[in-house]
């Protein structure tokens, strides 16, 4: 039996669960969906808004949002992870604004949904702050900010040191820019809300049952342990785990991230940091770290150096890591220096999928009727979202929905094989750290981020 969903999250753990069965014997489906994430449910969800007349079966390794979906910090940020002027030069500008048009759309979406199926998932309006924790960043934070303007995204604000501690009180924080929207939610709920929904609309949500096979044709075969689903079309909706099948190993890989999360504040502790707006926060390092407010006032921290393992595996056992823990709450007693005595009662990780161009992935396979969704680093709240749109059309034969997106590519560019493959990618993480600790003992921003230049070499 798997792990209960207790050990993955804070979110997953906060409430009594009870699986819904595996499959057992062979049955058909119109459409089967690999993975019982956000990715998942949400195409579960359009296919079902768009097209209910196809029957829908969702299949699960282990419980509904035992990935990245119920581990994630619940972030709903349709603002790029790699940064807007970076966006811009490396995709452009045109591209870069579709792109993030559609991000803001989906996340709205998602806000809409919340709300009309009564979903309860905690979610809350904020607006995200990048701030700027050493020069460099501020240098970055002013280049963010004036290609907003450039753009005509007018719901961006520069925040100097005094306005910002307006907004939130650190002694950490140098200046920042504040966008709207942006949501926090609790992803468990999300996720469970959706899943309920979606048995309301008599989709088969199979749980505890890993896909072994899928044999390619018209229809394609699914094997699991105890049974079989013949499908007109499949979608793999994997995002890290994408790599436990052939055609996508090499188009993407694993990286391990983790968060930690606090006792709850006290009226006092929480006056003492004035974050009233309950911001989403995070800073302009390569690797941002990141810190939300839950809705029984924790602070949730995230975004050490992520961890790549060799043969792009994802197991269990990389769910820990003390070292990235310890970064963590270091981190927090320098930013919120205030609350020193604040504890730490929750503290896990999990995998999430990075592409070779750093950009997420969605497609069709070759035999046409077999889709994926992958890579969508820190962003998979929204990009799932966005994702369950494009695929849902897909399944439905809309060739043309969202094909403007950047992350509608049809080939991505090869990773290569092991071992090759991991002294490459991590030797990319590692620049991208050293860079980060330049910035920090005071070098200047050198024009160009590295994180831009690793995708682009890699893509
Ligand atoms: C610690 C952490 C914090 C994060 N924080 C944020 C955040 O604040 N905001 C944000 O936007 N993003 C965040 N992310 C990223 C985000 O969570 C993911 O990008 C997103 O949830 C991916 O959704 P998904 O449905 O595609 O994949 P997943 O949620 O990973 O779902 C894939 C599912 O497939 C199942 N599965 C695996 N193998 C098989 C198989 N063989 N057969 C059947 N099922 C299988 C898995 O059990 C899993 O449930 C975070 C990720 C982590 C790990």
């Amino acid at each position: 039996m798997s792990p209960t969903p207790k050990a993955k999250s804070y979110w997953l753990g906060s409430e009594p669960y009870h699986p819904r069965h595996p499959l057992h014997g062979s049955i058909s489906a119109g459409v089967a969906i690999v993975g019982g994430g956000l990715t998942g449910l949400w195409t579960a969800w359009y296919l079902t808004e768009t097209a209910p007349e196809l029957d829908v079966v969702v299949l699960e390794a282990e419980s509904i949002g035992s990935g990245g979906s119920g581990r994630s910090g619940g972030i709903v940020s349709p603002w790029s992870t790699i940064g807007l002027s970076d966006l811009v030069a490396a995709i452009g500008a045109e591209r870069a604004l579709s792109m993030h048009n559609s991000l803001c759309a989906a996340a709205g979406e998602i806000e809409n949904v919340c709300l009309r199926a009564g979903l309860g998932c905690d979610i809350d309006e904020v607006a995200q702050l990048v701030v700027a924790t050493n020069p460099a960043q501020r240098t970055h934070i002013e280049a963010d900010f004036a290609t907003a303007r450039d753009l005509g995204l007018d719901a961006v604000t520069f925040l100097d040191r005094d306005a910002l501690s307006d907004r939130v009180v650190s002694p950490q924080f140098l200046c920042g820019v504040e966008f709207h929207p942006a949501y926090t939610l609790n992803p468990a709920k999300l996720v469970r809300g959706l899943a309920k929904a979606l048995d309301d609309r008599d989709v088969a949500i199979y749980e505890d049952t890993p896909v072994d096979r899928v044999r390619k044709g018209h229809p394609a075969r699914i094997a699991t342990p105890a049974g079989s689903v013949d499908a007109r079309q499949v979608v793999f909706a994997l995002d890290a785990y994408s790599s436990g099948f052939r055609t996508m190993r090499s188009r993407q890989v694993p990286l391990y991230t983790y968060v930690v999360l606090t006792e709850p504040l006290t009226d006092a502790e929480l006056e003492s940091v004035a974050w009233l707006g309950r911001q989403t926060i995070c800073d302009r390092r390569n690797f941002r770290r990141y810190f939300r407010l839950t809705r029984d006032n924790r602070i949730l921290v995230g975004g050490p150096k992520p961890q790549y393992h060799f043969g792009s595996r994802v197991d269990e056992k990389y769910d820990r890591d003390d070292a990235a823990f310890a970064e963590l709450e270091s981190v927090f007693r320098t930013v919120f220096p205030q609350l020193d005595s604040v504890g730490f009662t929750h503290r896990w990780g999990g995998a999430l999928s990075v592409t070779s161009t750093l950009v997420a992935s969605f497609g069709t396979h070759d035999e046409g009727n077999a889709h994926w969704a992958y890579g969508f680093a820190g962003n998979g709240l929204v990009l799932s979202n966005l994702a369950g749109q494009v695929i849902a059309a897909r399944c439905r034969g809309d060739e043309t929905f969202g094909i403007e997106l950047p992350f509608a590519r049809s080939a991505l560019p090869w990773l290569p094989p092991e071992p090759v493959r991991s002294g490459f990618v991590r030797s990319a993480l590692n620049e991208l750290a050293v860079q980060d600790e330049s910035w920090d003992a005071g070098a200047p921003y050198d024009g160009e981020a590295l994180l831009r230049r690793v995708g682009r070499v890699l893509g």
